[in-house]
């Protein structure tokens, strides 16, 4: 039966794949496909896994203490045959051998499988043990972690455009796939950003979640928010991505896949189309030269930004070097030689560093959220978490400062707010270069830029004006904290709004009082990559972008077609509207 499952539209274009279930409760796991040569030692860390769990279930079963109840014996039995059962092991195996998954996705796959057929049983008991099934996974999950392999980098290649006669097929191995999870962490969408997948669908997040953000990067369709869609869409189900739409359907039909089938088409010829405007040089039509710079997660994405005509990086999460590491956090040699690789790719071109931004929905390891603190939007995030730890931090500078000795480099610091944290990290800023001097190691000049992303910031504009170089504003956060609106809650997502007049207001003053300084100010949020918002921030006053490589040809082209100094005034009437969003006809 064909059904519909709406969602938020994070990245454009259309997907249609096969459905990959990434289990809802498990996104704690790691998520990857093995080489066909790593079948067996995967089974054989599943077998140890199994094998150790009986053991310690054995063990406490024949330790019972005398007086405990004899439902405890009970429990520890049903445990026991719940770890031998049949049609987990053969289940697993099959995931491991014939889609290649690793172990931990394999065990939380069957587990889903077989948690559904408890789920649909009638016996109220017998429905129960899916809870006991769950405990014995989760102790067989405890044991591969502690035999966990390295992560390869190099995913299963498969094909990744569909073509007519797979979706006509059953069991087709070379269709396309998509990915379905209840979440994932941005530490595990890079992981699959090397791997095969045509599209994403998450249940949980907003348009500027994280997870988001890296899914944009990819190029690839997906939707997030999708709040039930891991639950509804079963293994295997064939689904359409509408990324611009934010639609998921689910076992479409012939004439519903002919349709998107000619959509796809459509949205193909549309991106040759802008390919052409790579060389085409950003100046608008009365002859204003606008910057479309590119924002960054790992060194290895400095190709696609050429590839596009960025000219410059405006924004690299270096926060991605630390994350879903479980273990030590990088070192200085390993940051300066990530740092000069991205500053080797860009041929010269500025490189803007941030330092780590790691936090609220950016966990240093792939554990999801970070639950133990009250709101962590709100707490120990960005340079708070660097300043909290001046070594860590003094060990990045150090990096970055080296990096600079290879080509220009700016530095850029997320999150301030206050006059104390801004002097504490020029100071330490400094440290770094004394620091670097004693060891007799040479370094680069440096621009060093304040990120924009807190209203208090805004407000405080000239301040930073006076210690910095230049600005970046950084919208997804400077809206989430003007709204009071969690960027990564699908909940909220309608209150999320880039034109509320108090965003708009923030926005415009620090880019007026930036320029009427001198000074260089770009906006790096996802703001500057919507082709929607060009023209009024053009209107504002900007002149550099920084956005994801996938947007700056859509961007480009809005620049190209548009007469900046004409959309001064009308930019004015927007900031005074109440409802910008009608006047600008969105
Ligand atoms: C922002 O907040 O707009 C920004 C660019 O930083 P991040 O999305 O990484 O928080
Ligand atoms: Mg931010």
């Amino acid at each position: 039966m064909t059904f519909s499952i709406h969602g938020l539209a994070v990245a454009r274009g259309i997907a249609i794949g096969r459905a990959v279930l990434v289990a809802s409760s498990r996104v704690d796991v790691a998520h990857y496909f093995i080489e066909p040569e790593q079948i067996d030692p995967e089974l054989a860390r599943l077998t140890h896994a199994r094998e150790a769990v009986l053991a310690e279930l054995q063990t406490l079963h024949d330790n019972l203490p005398k007086d405990s109840p004899p439902e405890l014996a009970a429990i520890l039995e049903v445990h026991l045959m719940l770890v031998q059962d049949a049609m987990l092991e053969d289940g697993v195996t099959n995931w491991v051998k014939d889609r290649l998954y690793n172990a931990e996705w394999a065990l939380t796959s069957q587990l889903d499988v077989v948690a559904r057929q408890f789920d649909d049983m009638d016996d109220p008991y017998l429905r129960e043990r899916k809870g006991d099934l769950e405990q014995v996974v989760e102790r067989m999950l405890r044991h591969l972690k502690g035999v966990a392999h390295v992560i390869p980098q190099a995913a299963v290649k498969r094909s990744a455009t569909p073509r007519q006669q797979d979706l006509q097929l059953g069991d087709d191995m070379d269709v396309p796939l998509v990915l379905v999870a209840h979440d994932l962490s941005p530490a595990d969408m890079l992981q699959f950003k090397q791997s095969v997948f045509t599209g994403f669908v998450t249940d949980v997040g907003g348009k500027t979640s994280h997870t988001a953000i890296v899914a944009r990067s990819l190029d690839i369709p997906a939707v997030v928010g999708a709040r039930t869609a891991s639950q509804l869409v079963r293994q295997d189900d064939w689904i359409i991505i509408d990324g611009d739409a934010g639609v998921v359907i689910v076992n479409p039909s012939p004439i519903i896949l002919a349709e998107y089938g000619f959509k796809q088409r459509q949205a193909q010829v549309e991106r040759e189309r802008l390919s052409r405007l790579r060389h085409t040089p950003a100046v608008t039509l009365d002859g204003q030269r606008v910057e479309l710079l590119a924002n960054i997660e790992m060194p290895e994405d400095s190709p696609a930004a050429l590839d596009v005509g960025a000219v410059g990086v405006g924004l690299f999460r270096s926060e991605f070097l630390f994350m879903g590491r479980e273990g030590a956090l990088p070192d200085e040699e390993e940051q300066y030689q990530a740092y000069k690789r991205a500053v080797d790719g860009m041929k010269g071109l500025p490189v803007t560093i941030r330092t780590v931004d790691i936090g609220a929905d950016k966990p240093l390891d792939r554990t999801a959220k970070d639950e133990t603190h009250l709101n962590p939007a709100l707490g120990l995030r960005a340079i708070r978490w660097s300043l909290a730890d001046p070594a860590m931090f003094l060990t990045q500078l150090r990096a970055i400062l080296r990096a600079a000795a290879h080509g220009q480099v700016h530095l850029l610091i997320p999150m301030l707010a206050h006059a104390r944290e801004i002097k504490q990290t020029l100071v330490l800023v400094d440290k770094a270069r004394k620091q670097l001097d004693a060891r007799g190691l040479s370094f680069g000049p440096i621009k060093i830029g304040a990120m924009i992303e807190v209203p208090a910031a805004a407000l405080s504009v000239k301040m930073f004006l006076r210690h910095f170089d230049y600005l970046s504003i950084g919208t997804n956060d400077l809206i989430q904290y003007t709204l009071a609106i969690d960027r990564a809650d699908e909940l909220v997502a309608h209150l999320y709004d880039p034109l509320h007049p108090a965003v708009l207001r923030l926005l415009a003053d620090t880019i007026a009082e930036s320029r009427a300084q001198g000074k260089g100010v770009s906006v790096c949020g996802e703001m500057a990559g919507d082709p929607a918002m060009t023209r009024l921030l053009l209107g504002l006053g900007l002149r550099s972008f920084s956005m994801h490589p996938t947007q700056i040809l859509a961007v480009k082209q809005e620049v190209i077609r548009a007469d900046a100094s004409r959309l001064e005034a009308w930019a004015q009437d927007v900031l005074a509207c109440d409802e910008p969003a009608e006047m600008m006809g969105l």
